[in-house]
């Protein structure tokens, strides 16, 4: 079973996660049947996903009108009729070994026997539920996250004898719904997010139990140092202390006090009211950047994060990037922790494990074989030019993080922010790999470069504040990446769909076209934030806007639409989506075919003139038009003039 033979999709369960796999599955333009176990439950879940497409359809965020993606919506309450001509269902009833192995079995049955299977479970072996099939192969997990429409994030989980094939199979069907998968190559308890993520609430309780910070300290550094989207207290009363507390009980970990003692006293976090912080009667999670002490231990913290992921790469369970893109995606963490850990430097990380381990004995600080194995042979982090990663040296191919590129056969170099959970917002490492690629392009290759953001959200929704929280303002320079798209030899090209604000109508402001998509939005809402576009925004839109708009933008902080950014030079077109990739070829096709040299020199004389008095301009474009009347691009240039034909230029 490949991802073509995969017509009809039916999805058991119409609760919290069922409906919304369904939703999910319904609006990338499956047929699919939704099947709970009672009439009202199935009403209760379609009723949810109409609702759903509405507030989508609101937001701007489906093309489709709700009614017509709801034509591709059955409910069943007969299980046989929900699944006989089903090519995958996706379980998602309630988390019970003996629930699920009831329905594989009965799955088993009354599915056709090429159909693949497969569980949203969130904690249960996937092994232990294919046994009750007679086609294990077929059976893999397919963890979403809680809620499917919004999070981006699918964990394929391998049980012991799931085949390639249907792993595969899964994971391009993800894709194909418009999410994304990662591989979870066996299948460990937690998989990858959840296992993790653990000592994120672990470790902070067990540092609050024995008095070395207060809960609000806690909360305060990790979100307001170290970039986390909230603390761990906080994250423990939004998903329910209980939760976190069952799952590490019955995998015979010991509990921090902390979480013993809320629940017992049945202080669950916010569902009942009360939990680490006071929602009934206090203000909640009421920390602030106040509340950093700086006293506070995080490596703790991360250190125990990051040996937990070393544990799953060395036992094969899934590679860095794997763990970098599921926790980031899965969890909103800044950055992922192997990237992290090459920052802060292995051995850093090893020490700190260690120091805990000889002064508690305690299991939990005992470092990963693979930890060790790679601080042992030297690989120690970005400064040592390996670590979870390759990072190479200057002439050196490096993985990037934040960015995917291509290089056409054209010499199109495509350049993709991928940070689609942050809306492809800039932070240090994106800033730096966009350099880096500039930095080291074959320039005998590159023709002409395009920006794109992933997703359909954004370009660039700005720049990642929580990255620049505790920054010391003398390491903060935010320009050598504008400046060096600005100053690229090859004309470059932003494609913007969706948010272009803030860093990221800098970094469009940097390019020398832009084409946006009629629902683009553009502003520099950084003036709201107390502060100023700090990328060449102020001085870019004075030259390119008047003096009126630009300062407009600037001092209101408002967002504009892409028609009146056409309307004000800010872009060059503004078409709707189904224009949009045309008009783009048109525009790139004229650049990569382009005469370089004389591409290179008019992109020169126009910046550098742009900000001379106008004899000094005239003086550098008649040098450069002298230069290039002696260049050979020159000469076929006027040959395929004469002989009508489209001239090959190979910029020399
Ligand atoms: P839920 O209780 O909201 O929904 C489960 C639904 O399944 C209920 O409507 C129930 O009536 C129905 N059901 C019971 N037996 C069934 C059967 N035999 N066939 C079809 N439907 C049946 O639970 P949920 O939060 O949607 O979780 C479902 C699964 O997804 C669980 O395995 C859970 O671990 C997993 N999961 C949950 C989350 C989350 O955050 N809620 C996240 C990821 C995965």
């Amino acid at each position: 079973m490949s991802l073509d033979d995969i017509d009809r999709v039916t999805v058991l369960g119409a609760g919290n996660m069922g409906h919304g796999i369904t939703e999910v599955v319904a609006i990338a333009g499956y047929e699919v049947t939704m099947r709970d176990i009672e009439q009202d439950l199935v009403d209760d879940g379609y009723e949810s996903i109409q609702w759903s497409l509405e507030k989508l359809s609101e937001k701007g965020l489906i093309d489709e009108d709700p009614e017509d993606v709801m034509s591709r919506v059955s409910t069943e309450v007969d299980l046989e009729t929900a699944v006989e001509d089903a090519d995958l269902v996706i379980e998602a009833a309630p988390e019970q070994m003996s629930l699920k192995k009831d329905i594989f079995g009965d799955l088993d049955e009354f599915t056709h026997e090429d159909c693949i299977l497969a569980s949203n479970t969130s904690s249960l072996s996937i092994t232990e539920i294919a046994t009750a099939t007679s086609r294990p192969e077929k059976v893999c997990g397919m963890h979403f996250f809680n809620p499917p429409v919004k999070m981006d994030l699918v964990e394929v989980i391998y049980g012991e004898e799931t085949s390639d094939e249907t792993a595969e199979t899964v994971y391009e069907f993800t894709e194909a719904i418009g999410k994304t998968p990662i591989y979870v190559r066996k299948d460990v308890n937690g998989f990858v997010v959840n296992s993790v993520l653990g000592p994120f609430g672990d470790e902070a309780g067990w540092i609050v139990s024995a008095g070395e910070a207060t809960i609000r300290e806690v909360d305060a550094t990790m979100v307001h140092e170290r970039g986390y989207p909230m603390g761990p207290f906080e994250l423990g009363d939004l998903t329910g202390i209980d939760i976190g507390y069952h799952v590490r009980k019955e995998a015979g970990k010991d509990v921090p006090p902390i979480v013993e003692e809320k629940v017992e006293a049945e202080e669950l976090g916010q569902k009942t009211g009360k939990g680490y912080y006071d929602y009934e009667d206090g203000d909640g999670a009421d920390y602030g950047p106040d509340d950093v002490s700086g006293e506070f231990d995080w490596l703790r913290i991360e250190a125990r994060i990051i040996n937990e992921a070393a544990k799953l790469i060395g036992n094969d369970v899934a590679t860095p990037e794997a763990i970098d893109t599921g926790l980031r995606l899965g969890a909103g963490f800044p950055e992922g922790p192997c990237r992290r850990a090459d920052k802060l430097g292995l051995d850093t990380v090893l020490e700190k494990l260690q120091e805990q381990h000889e002064a508690t004995g305690e299991e939990r600080y005992e470092p990963a074989d693979y930890l060790v194995d790679l601080v042992e042979a030297g690989k120690t982090g970005e400064d040592a030019g390996e670590g979870f990663y390759e990072y190479g040296g200057d002439d050196g191919e490096r993985d990037y993080q934040t960015l995917n590129t291509t290089l056409t056969e054209d010499g199109l170099l495509e350049i993709e922010l991928d940070r689609p959970e942050r809306l492809n917002a800039l932070n240090a490492d994106l800033m730096d790999e966009i350099v880096h690629v500039l930095d080291h392009a074959d320039m005998d290759a590159v023709r002409a470069v395009s920006f794109e953001g992933t997703g359909d959200r954004a370009f660039c929704a700005g720049a990642d504040i929580t990255g620049f929280a505790g920054m010391d303002p003398a390491d903060v320079d935010v320009t050598p990446v504008f400046q060096t798209v600005n100053d690229f030899p090859r004309p470059t090209l932003a494609k913007i769909q969706g948010f272009c604000l803030g860093g990221g109508l800098e970094l469009a402001l940097a390019c020398d076209l832009r084409i946006a998509t009629e629902d683009s939005e553009f502003g520099f809402p950084e003036i709201n934030l107390g502060l100023i576009p700090g990328g060449g925004g102020t001085q870019r839109a004075m030259r390119m806007l008047t003096e009126a708009r630009a300062k407009e933008l600037v001092f209101r902080g408002e967002h504009i639409s892409a028609e009146r950014a056409e309307n004000w030079g800010l872009v060059n077109r503004c078409v709707t989506d189904e224009e949009f990739e045309d008009t783009v070829d048109e525009f790139l096709e004229d650049l990569v075919h382009g005469a370089p040299i004389a591409l290179r020199k008019a992109k020169e004389v126009m910046n550098e003139g742009r900000d001379q008095d106008i004899g000094a301009g005239l003086v550098m474009e008649s040098q450069a038009f002298g230069l290039l009347l002696t260049t050979d691009d020159m000469m076929e240039g006027a040959s395929a003039f004469m002989e009508k034909r489209d001239p090959e230029f190979e910029g020399k």
